[in-house]
């Protein structure tokens, strides 16, 4: 979500902070600051509402030097977004900035001003630099201070202390939001995501849940919740400098989509040989907690979601084992019975949902066999707490409009599939075969249908000007629209809805008219038949239908349906692939629409937040 970087160093940081700023922009902020501290305890703090370049050219007008600072990128919680809510908050010689929500904000605001702190702003933010100030008042050190502090704020959050009268050191601290530490050569940095120093180290070390670490030029000293001191992995980051580059795409969600090809055969790489899914692949005791699964219950939120829902299908029909799919912040909160011998399965392109999350630390309390992730981002939550991790390995993906993850998420998800199918003996070796094939088949296919970009492109004009659209699909192609119509409501703010075919004369049927374009995804299979009626349902009552199916489902274009028809592929592989043109769809109608594509409004990417 929003954004966090410090720096301890000799040189100036200010240009080594805004750039990281930027780094980290794309998930959506609404406003940034940074404040730096020199040598000599001056402090400047900048904060402006709006884009990063504002931040920049006023910090690089102001010439703003010091050696040590904290800079942020806010997506407002709590408070509206502007320049006095904006992070870093000052109290005393104390600046803050903090990710994530403290939910005791109010009880903390009414102690503190009985203790004479004055708020200026709306954020729960607030709180921790007038906590912190105080308990500096009488404890040793500022890393003393902000242990205090922390104990007493409940919620999420990774903050970051700096005091103005000791420029040698920051204080960060992380609790259900991320933080990673960045090793330099006498200069030490930080920041929510690595992604933001990239160009200044490769080296960097992930804190844990209710860390405390004290970071200056030559050290950096970790505590975990009980104060004692740790020692935690120094890794080497393997993504390149300019991982986050959009080369000569005019937006990184359509340079995204067109790396589906090379992502899914990256993801599996090394698991699949040329007839059959390697098991070991997907874990070291995969096969073991594999053969003893007997249910598996999927939990993830958005995009995610529908990628389980889609694997919901597989899971049943192709390993005959039965799978339940649940929104995560629908699972952390309901009363659930855990069947004996469930395996939990958590998607997340960043491994840092928050509610995600939650559900997997409910779920080792709850009796759950293993724990498995499926994840595009090393080092994350998600992966380091679960049994095991299966990575997507689509890249970063920097378009809030989830794309070559949730491909990516499909194939682990249908390798996943095979391999227990295989564990369990529902798979036989023709089976298995047929199924990789498709899989190696995929790539090329989708390479294909991205070559239906212009056709696409001139369906989308007829949606632009309308309000509302309905995404129609049968068995596992209903997710599929599930998907597509996410996609249009977050990039191109047309109300979208997705329903199984099969239930539009149960209520949605009501909706059809000539304003109401409806989308059907129909690849010729088992289904289109039914499928077949439930179109001529829209169309006898006037609605206006666009068709995307494959030679073979035998569909004739008219006045009031237009068909996209598309080579005809494998059941088996085919909702990845009609996953593509649907992107392609909502990408064009957002950009007809003049959309802001990757930074849709009121969303952030990685959402780390409740
Ligand atoms: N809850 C804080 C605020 O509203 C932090 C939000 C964020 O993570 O950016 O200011």
């Amino acid at each position: 979500m929003c954004g966090i970087v410090g720096a301890v160093a000799q040189r100036d940081v200010a240009e080594i902070l805004v750039e990281g700023l930027k780094r980290l922009e794309y998930r959506g902020y609404d406003s940034a600051g940074v404040a730096i501290v020199d040598s000599a305890s001056n402090l400047t703090r900048i904060r402006r509402l709006g884009k990063v370049q504002e931040l920049a050219d006023t910090v690089d007008s102001a010439h703003v030097v010091g050696g040590t600072g904290i800079a942020h990128t806010r997506w407002a919680t709590h408070g509206e977004p502007s320049e006095i809510n904006a992070h870093p908050h000052v109290s005393g010689d104390i600046s803050v900035v903090h990710n994530g929500i403290i939910e005791n904000h109010e009880q903390l605001r009414d102690t503190l001003t009985e203790r004479g702190y004055q708020f200026v702003s709306q954020t729960d933010t607030e709180v921790i630099a007038h906590l912190v100030e105080w308990e500096l008042r009488s404890a040793p050190s500022l890393l003393v201070a902000v242990q205090s502090a922390v104990k007493q704020l409940e919620g999420a959050y990774g903050t970051v202390v700096m005091d103005r009268n000791d420029p040698s050191r920051l204080v960060v601290a992380r609790s259900g939001s991320p933080i990673v530490i960045g090793f330099g050569v006498g200069e030490n940095f930080l920041a929510s995501d690595q992604l933001a120093l990239l160009n200044v180290t490769r080296r960097f070390m992930y804190l844990e849940e209710g860390d405390v670490a004290e970071v200056t030029r030559r050290d950096v000293t970790v505590f975990n919740s009980l104060g004692e001191h740790v020692e935690r992995k120094i890794t080497e980051s393997k993504l390149e400098h300019d991982a986050a580059d959009k080369g000569n795409y005019r937006h990184y969600m359509q340079k995204e989509v067109f790396e589906q090809p090379t992502a899914l055969i990256n993801t599996m790489e090394g698991r699949i040989t040329a007839d059959s899914v390697i098991t070991d692949a997907i874990g070291v005791k995969a096969a073991y907690i594999l053969a003893k699964t007997e249910h598996i219950q999927i939990v993830a939120c958005g995009t995610s979601y529908n990628a389980g829902m889609i694997a919901r299908y597989w899971f049943e029909a192709i390993a005959g084992i039965s799978c339940d799919v649940e929104i995560a912040s629908e699972f952390r909160y309901r009363k659930f019975v855990t069947r004996p011998n469930s395996l939990l399965i958590t998607l997340s392109q960043s491994g840092e949902t928050a509610d995600t999350l939650a559900a997997l630390r409910l779920a080792k309390e709850k009796g759950y066999m293993a724990a498995m992730t499926i994840c595009n981002v090393a080092g994350s939550s998600l992966v380091r707490e679960s049994d095991f991790a299966f990575m997507t390995r689509a890249g970063v993906e920097v378009g809030v409009a989830s794309t070559k993850a949730f491909t990516t998420q499909l194939i682990s998800l249908l390798m996943l599939v095979t391999a227990l199918g295989k564990e369990r003996g529902t798979i036989d070796k023709v089976r298995e075969q047929e199924i990789v094939s498709a899989m190696h088949a995929l790539p090329n296919q989708i390479e294909q249908a991205l070559s239906f970009e212009k056709e696409i492109e001139a369906l989308a004009e007829d949606f632009a000007d309308k309000h509302h659209t309905l995404f129609l699909g049968r068995g596992e192609f209903y997710p599929v629209a599930m998907e597509a119509s996410l996609k249009l409501k977050e990039i191109s703010y047309i109300h979208a809805e997705a329903y199984a075919a099969g239930e539009l004369k149960h209520g949605p049927l009501a909706l059809i008219d000539a304003d109401m374009p409806v989308v059907v995804v129909a690849p010729s299979n088992d289904l289109l038949e039914k499928l077949k009626s439930n179109i001529e349902e829209v169309r006898a009552r006037g609605g206006l239908l666009y068709v995307f199916a494959d030679e073979e489902a035998g569909f004739e274009a008219d006045d009031t349906m237009k068909i996209i028809t598309m080579p005809h592929v494998s059941d088996i592989t085919a909702p990845i692939y009609y996953t593509v043109p649907m992107q392609l769809l909502s990408y064009y109608v957002a950009l007809i629409k003049g959309t802001d594509v990757d930074q849709p409004r009121n969303l952030a990417k990685s959402v780390t937040v409740e």
